[in-house]
């Protein structure tokens, strides 16, 4: 008996003591052997001619449920006793990066989880494992045994052709964990369907078929029926998106996403991406025509399930796609080098190549649609344009440029959705700023008097009904040289907007100002208010829309709730309400200032500000009625 070598013994412990509930993953990880093996073989018979073709090889699993054993076979290339030796004897593939993280128990889990540890994850479900093989050209054959504690024993033994025999002795069942399920035909289709669709060479299992026989009919229905185990081909080989694209019909592309997300409607749309050159890889993409419920939580997970060589390395790795792309679905495949782990998916220069190739990609896709079919982006952006705002915004507008072409807003001159480009382009002359309103609905910001104002004076308005918009914006600051404005800006840059305060109205404006100090900033006189008698803008660079959803924020460290934006009461001078404040200043004080609260209130009203009491309002504004 040989001892394992100390970095083997210690993965082969966090083996037998995992607690790690995808014990399944061994399946996939012996299986990926065997096609590494096959492989190996395949490309020694291309290069030296020995004749092998595709077809003579595959991967079979055969079960013995009365002794609970699990035999996985090759005919593959093969080990001799020396290979055995230096191939099992110490941990090849994820030694180093397992060995890195011997001492966190967690992180050990995450990598059984993501990357297996190669042949020794079997000892998460065998007491004993046997390996019985003959190297290709070798007469002799060899077995390996261990329990995976202390060491391990090469004999000599017998086996018929070269290739492996991976004999399993699963442990006995527990409460927790049913190792027998590893027998069944069910969960080892579903293992295989689920991990190792793709692997290139058929991977067979038995299955129980009734035979025919004149005894096994219906007439006979007390007799047990008799069966016999047949061998069936469990995976599909060629992946979809290793086909040409000409070949896939949008029936298949819609199919395979149903199965990939179990996702009962059919995909909004596919990308079907195959790159060849500097970074390798093909990717197959989808759009759903929902966007998931928790997209916007803590629970929701982006990714892209990442193959190499047909195996499934990882489920959702997060890494491949953007957190704005975040619901864009699917997987990529490419090559990777096989001592790939966690960590190093994250600082993986091939990966991250890829994965900024596929930004680009996905962008170039949405930029074409946008600029193409813009009745079909509309339908993409009315379920992923908060999406996109929100990747604007997050990590300090980082990402805005890549972003800001693809948001829309609606347009009130041209009653749609239309891009920055398409407000600029349209824009009159002179024209200095990208005029926006917000509010909480698109017919509540038609009928502000300050979005009046402005486009009374020829200019359209952007409507910005999200909360994130108007951080969005501020994030983004200036698009093609054209500042953002929002039109409750103090100066909107519109000549003449607000009137001179002659020496006649300057009482009036000064008594007005002391009577809602504390509430206002300033209060002004205002033209082109149409028939609207007041209305509120701000100075500074809190908007009235950012008090709001400050106000609604949770209560936090920062005191966000009582952020507040410096309001301006602007007054219409032409309006009838304007000679009743004049008049009321001659007349009645005490009036005047109940007057001034209520139209404070009103302007309030209209950009959906709180008024802090209503029964005070309802009681003044009725009192001026009468
Ligand atoms: P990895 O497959 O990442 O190299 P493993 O621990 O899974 O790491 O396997 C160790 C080595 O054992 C493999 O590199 C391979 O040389 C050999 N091996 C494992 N399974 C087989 C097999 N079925 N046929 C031939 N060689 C095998």
């Amino acid at each position: 008996m040989k001892n394992f070598k100390t970095e083997s013994k210690k993965i082969l412990d966090m083996m037998i003591n995992s607690i790690y509930t995808h014990k399944e993953i061994f399946f996939r990880e012996l299986i990926s052997n065997c096609s590494d093996a096959i492989d190996k073989l395949y490309y020694k018979s291309l290069s030296e001619n020995i004749g092998l073709n595709r077809g003579d090889f595959d991967i079979k699993i055969k079960s013995d449920k009365e002794n609970r054993v699990l035999t996985f076979s090759d005919n593959g290339i093969g080990m001799t006793a020396e290979e055995l030796e230096s191939n099992l004897g110490t941990i090849a593939r994820s030694g180093s990066l397992a060995f890195k993280n011997e001492n966190e128990k967690k992180e050990d889990i995450d990598i059984i989880g993501q990357f297996g540890v190669g042949f020794y994850s079997v000892f998460m479900v065998a007491s004993k494992v046997q390996v019985i093989s003959k190297a290709y050209g070798s007469d002799t054959a060899n077995m390996w045994e261990s329990n995976g504690t202390q060491g391990y024993e090469i004999t000599p033994a017998e086996r018929e052709g070269y290739g492996t025999d991976i004999i399993i002795y699963l442990k006995e069942d527990t409460d927790d964990d049913k190792y027998s399920e590893f027998l069944e035909y069910y969960k080892q289709r579903e293992l295989i369907k689920k991990y190792s669709d793709y692997i290139h060479y058929p991977i067979k299992i038995q299955q129980e078929v009734p035979v025919s026989s004149p005894e096994n009919t219906e007439d006979n229905p007390n007799k047990k029926i008799e069966t016999k185990l047949e061998w069936e081909t469990i995976n599909s080989m060629v992946p979809l998106w290793r086909k040409p694209k000409n070949e896939i019909t949008e029936e298949e592309y819609n199919q395979f996403y149903k199965d990939l997300t179990y996702d009962y409607m059919d995909p909004f749309m596919h990308f079907h991406i195959d790159v060849e050159g500097a970074v390798d890889y093909k990717a197959l993409l989808y759009i759903p025509k929902k966007c998931p419920e928790a997209y916007f939580s803590k629970y929701f997970e982006r990714g892209l399930k990442l193959y190499s060589n047909g195996v499934l390395i990882m489920d959702k790795c997060k890494d491949l796609i953007p957190e704005y792309f975040g619901f864009v679905q699917g997987l990529v495949d490419c090559e990777l080098s096989l001592n790939i782990s966690r960590e190093t998916v994250q600082h993986d220069r091939q990966l991250q190549r890829i994965a900024s190739n596929i930004e680009k990609q996905i962008r170039k896709e949405l930029q074409d649609m946008c600029d193409n079919d813009r009745q079909k982006y509309e339908e993409f952006y009315k379920v992923y344009g908060l999406q996109l705002k929100v990747g604007v915004y997050n990590n300090w507008g980082m990402d805005k440029d890549k972003l800001q072409d693809l948001i829309m807003f609606y347009s009130i001159k041209q009653d749609k959705l239309i891009t920055f480009k398409d407000y600029v382009n349209n824009m009159v002359e002179g024209q200095k700023y990208i005029y926006y309103a917000t509010g909480s609905s698109i017919i509540s910001i038609k009928k502000m008097p300050q979005t009046e104002k402005v486009l009374n004076s020829g200019y359209d308005v952007l409507c910005m009904t999200e909360n994130v918009d108007e951080f969005a914006i501020k994030y983004i600051g200036v698009y093609n040289e054209k500042e953002f404005k929002n039109v409750t800006d103090g100066d909107t840059g519109i000549e003449n907007a607000t009137e001179e305060i002659t020496d006649e109205d300057k009482p009036l404006i000064d008594f007005l100002k002391e009577t809602l100090t504390g509430e206002v900033f300033d209060v002004k006189l205002s033209k082109k208010l149409g028939n609207h008698p007041v209305c509120l803008s701000t100075e500074g660079e809190v908007s009235l829309e950012m008090e709001k959803v400050f106000r609604n924020m949770p209560e936090g460290d920062l005191n966000a709730q009582s952020v507040r934006a410096k309001k301006v009461l602007e007054i219409n001078r032409e309006h009838k309400i304007y000679d009743k404040l004049k008049n009321l200043f001659e007349t009645n004080k005490d009036d005047l200032k109940e007057l001034a609260e209520v139209l404070l209130d009103e302007a309030k009203l209209i950009e959906g500000l709180p008024v802090e009491d209503m029964g005070r309002f309802v009681e003044l504004a009725t009192k001026f009625m009468i």
